[in-house]
């Protein structure tokens, strides 16, 4: 989509005001709750509040789903019409691309370049995509003797309960509720409290769409009440998370206090970028490689924030790496000439500049960066760090900011030894000319993804699994239908 900056500075300006919870097909106030402001990253101000929603509030949004389940508006609706209300959400989310893109941006500071692809782009897509599937996905008839027929029903699993973080709300929160209503779920969504604008307007798209109210509601808040809330739930059948993993952790013991509900999660990662001495162009590679650290300030789940480069290739490459930090453009998240946008929040921001003291501390080199940009919004530079050592801070946790750690290896095997050496495993880049090689690599490392010659832009068509410590689930992919179905076995004698 051709963007234009004064069809963005036009949408920028209209006013959020006081969103509510969207439960049974409505906008409600809160029983009991109280609110939340809305902080713009990228300007450091107040745009409006979501509600702070009470255990009434989310008790209420899960008795709605439960309703419409039972009435089944939804769950007994023919494949082919739950079809065509997920394609003409798709159409809608496409109608409303460039509005939903902006008030994200403001919501969460991500470019406005990137989040216009990556947010409502993406959405559309992945409605499309499980709309697609929805008819394609049969049951089974078992080998059995001769006077039995075994029928296996795939039935939706009842009520799902989704967490998301605020670093793509709209894309995450497809990825989950898309499968979920594809399979004929009714859904209660929690986004972040720091990014829930977009999912709001979502719920009010798919009821224009032609979602049956209850079927899909949007309840906003903090996690350790509203969230815990939903995990808690005797009646929410299926957990899908996005986020930390001291949440996921906290998920998984919601789960077992409750109704052993099945928990998904896709958590965090500390990728590793691999940059072999036969990449090709260096400079592009280290473009590239800048990128894949640096777009929506790191705040990726998937980003290479890891890099590995082959010792012989360090100083030129170190250095080109460097050259494509200072160049990237850091701003206003709503101009389309900045490069990155802003920092998700407050608290982010510290982390990022906590992050950098400790690598000082650690002794590890600052190669470029590590400063927080003065202003009223929360920016922070591209940085570069060169660990000191495999056990710095900096190559071991997650900053989840622009913040990149490099190393070097000799060979392939020191390569795969040092990108394994982590509890994490979510993604990974290999950069070689060297097909055998990169085929290699993609055996060995223990990740959920494996770029070769790139890094990122895996669609919907492609699981994105966590392995290790990011995670227990995958989201994307035909197969995620099945996070959201129950197998039935049917025994039946014949006459
Ligand atoms: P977070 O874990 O702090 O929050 C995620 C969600 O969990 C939010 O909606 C939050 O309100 C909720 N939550 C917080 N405490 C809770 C509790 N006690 N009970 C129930 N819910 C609770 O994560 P974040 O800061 O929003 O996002 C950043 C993290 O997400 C990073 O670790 C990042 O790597 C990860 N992430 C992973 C993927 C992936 O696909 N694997 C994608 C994006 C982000």
């Amino acid at each position: 989509m051709a963007l234009d900056q004064a069809e963005i500075d036009r949408r920028s300006a209209s006013t959020v005001g006081s969103m509510r919870n969207f439960i049974d097909g409505d906008w409600r106030e809160s029983d009991g709750g109280g609110q939340i402001e809305v902080i713009s990253p990228g300007s450091g101000q107040q745009i409006g509040t979501i509600i702070d929603s009470s255990e009434a509030d989310i008790s209420a949004a899960i008795a709605a789903a439960r309703r419409s389940f039972v009435a089944g508006h939804w769950s007994r609706m023919a494949p082919q019409q739950r079809k065509a209300i997920l394609f003409k959400l798709a159409e809608l989310i496409d109608r409303d691309a460039l509005d939903l893109a902006v008030l994200g941006v403001r919501d969460n500071g991500t470019e406005i370049g990137m989040a216009i692809a990556a947010e409502p782009g993406s959405a559309a897509a992945t409605f499309r995509f499980y709309g697609e599937a929805l008819d394609k996905v049969n049951g089974d008839i078992t080998p059995t003797a001769p006077e039995i027929l075994s029928l296996i029903h795939r039935e939706p699993v009842g009520v799902v309960g989704a967490i998301v973080p605020w670093n793509f709300p709209l894309m995450i929160g497809a990825w989950k509720v898309a499968p979920a209503l594809a399979a004929g779920n009714s859904v209660v969504l929690k986004p972040s409290e720091a990014a829930s604008l977009t999912l709001l307007r979502l719920a009010e798209l798919a009821a224009e769409a032609g979602v049956p109210a209850g079927v899909f509601n949007v309840v906003t808040g903090q996690g350790a009440t509203a969230g815990q809330t939903i995990g808690l739930s005797n009646d929410v059948d299926v957990l899908t998370f996005t986020g930390s993993g001291i949440v996921g952790r906290h998920l998984l013991r919601y789960a077992a206090d409750s109704n052993f509900k099945a928990v998904h999660l896709e958590l965090g990662g500390k990728s590793p970028n691999i940059v072999f001495e036969d990449c090709g162009d260096l400079e592009e590679v280290a473009r590239q490689s800048a990128r894949a650290a640096f777009a929506n300030s790191g705040q990726v789940c998937v980003s290479g924030s890891r890099l590995l480069v082959q010792e012989s290739i360090r100083e030129p490459f170190l250095a080109a790496l460097a050259k494509a930090a200072d160049g990237t453009v850091v701003g206003d998240p709503l101009r389309l000439d900045s490069h990155v946008g802003a920092i998700g929040t407050k608290a982010q921001l510290e982390k990022n500049v906590r992050a950098v003291e400790q690598a000082r501390v650690a002794g590890d080199t600052i190669v470029t960066g590590g400063e927080q940009i003065a202003g009223d919004g929360y920016f922070f530079r591209p940085t570069v760090i060169a660990a000191g050592s495999e056990d710095s801070p900096v190559v071991r946790e997650e900053v989840f900011g622009p913040v990149l750690s490099v190393q070097s290896f000799r060979d392939e095997d020191e390569a795969v030894r040092l990108a394994n050496d982590s509890h994490y495993g979510l993604a990974s880049g290999v950069w070689s000319q060297n097909i055998s090689r990169a085929h290699r690599m993609v055996r060995r490392l223990q990740a959920g993804v494996v770029h070769v010659n790139c890094y990122g832009g895996a669609d919907i068509t492609a699981p994105l699994v966590g392995t290790k410590q990011s995670g227990n689930g995958f989201d994307r992919s035909l197969a995620a239908i099945e996070k959201y179905q129950k197998r039935k076995t049917a025994w039946i004698r014949l006459g």
